[in-house]
């Protein structure tokens, strides 16, 4: 059953295919800051519609996303080679409820 979510704002919606089985707790210095939660989706079958602003940084692998009127993180998504999926926020998803479901640490310390 497909997923919808959205950010404070409700400027930018999200929909995902069905609610994430797991997240993941990343560790790089930007996740450290802003607490994201991230599931991971084939790029297809993501939809994300509002304007976002990419914010990048590092090895300039991908493009963080956020929403320009509140601020909040929507998403990841490559600037060029196929990871074969991208990270959407799950924190902005309706009903998002982190005590149920799996927090894996993931390693991107940098
Ligand atoms: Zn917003």
């Amino acid at each position: 059953m497909r997923v919808q979510g959205s950010c404070h704002c409700g400027a930018v919606r999200v929909e995902v295919p069905d609610a994430p089985a797991w997240v993941a707790a990343c560790n790089c210095s930007l996740c450290r800051k802003l607490a994201w939660r991230v599931a991971y989706y084939p790029p297809e079958q993501v939809r994300i519609s509002g304007e976002t602003v990419a914010y990048v940084w590092g090895d300039r692998m991908i493009g963080i996303h956020h929403c320009p009127v509140c601020g909040s993180g929507t998403h990841w998504q490559t600037l060029g080679e196929d990871f074969g999926k991208m990270g959407i926020n799950a924190r902005l998803l309706d009903g998002f409820d982190e005590s149920a479901v799996e927090v894996r640490k993931v390693d991107n310390a940098d």
